[in-house]
């Protein structure tokens, strides 16, 4: 419980060093001297799981965490951006392609390195063919269900193909609840 309270050393209002204090029911990390409250949120990201003739499309990242692994193409929202527009932008950005976004295939909560994050899946095709792969990652590839990559990156990016390939029959709604990464 306590491990994610690390990066969260000092206070962000006057410096001064946290402690950790029971509230609400959880360990908070909470200011000695001023007593601001420093509450823990997961982040908002968006990816895509990107449809073609029954395949889907990976990248392979270039950066830790997780480099050299297959991940769905996404990434962080920005403060103000809605989660279509992140995981239109994120495509953009890593494949070179334009999608329309198709369905929402589901929430997973998972980590980024010390982060919490609120992962949305969305489903979209590509409104085109030619793929130029961006700077964080090193090779985009199509995979069928029956043969995703054994190196998947994040639990939340495994859980979430998983789904896919089984053709999960759980509402959208509901996909991924009670699947947080430990
Ligand atoms: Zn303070």
């Amino acid at each position: 419980m306590g491990q994610g309270l690390a990066p969260f050393g000092y206070c962000r209002a006057c410096g001064a060093p946290l402690a950790e204090k029971i509230i609400e029911d959880r360990l908070r990390a909470v200011c000695t001297a001023c007593g601001r409250i420093h509450w823990r949120n997961a982040k908002p990201c968006a990816g895509a799981l990107i449809i073609r003739n029954g395949k889907v499309l990976l990248v392979r990242r270039a950066v830790e965490p997780f480099q050299g692994y297959w991940d769905i193409p996404g990434g962080f929202c920005e403060a103000e951006e809605h989660p279509a527009e992140t995981v239109i932008r994120e495509v953009r950005e890593e494949t070179g392609l334009e999608v329309e976004l198709t369905g929402l295939w589901g929430i997973w909560m998972d980590r980024y390195g010390e982060e919490e994050t609120l992962n949305i899946f969305y489903l979209a095709r590509p409104l085109h063919r030619e793929l130029r792969v961006g700077d964080d990652a090193s090779g985009a590839a199509w995979f069928s269900p029956r043969a995703l990559p054994s190196r998947i990156a994040f639990a939340s990016g495994v859980q979430a193909l998983r789904a896919w390939a089984a053709g999960d029959p759980t509402p959208f709604y509901l996909r991924g609840v009670g699947q947080t990464a430990p």
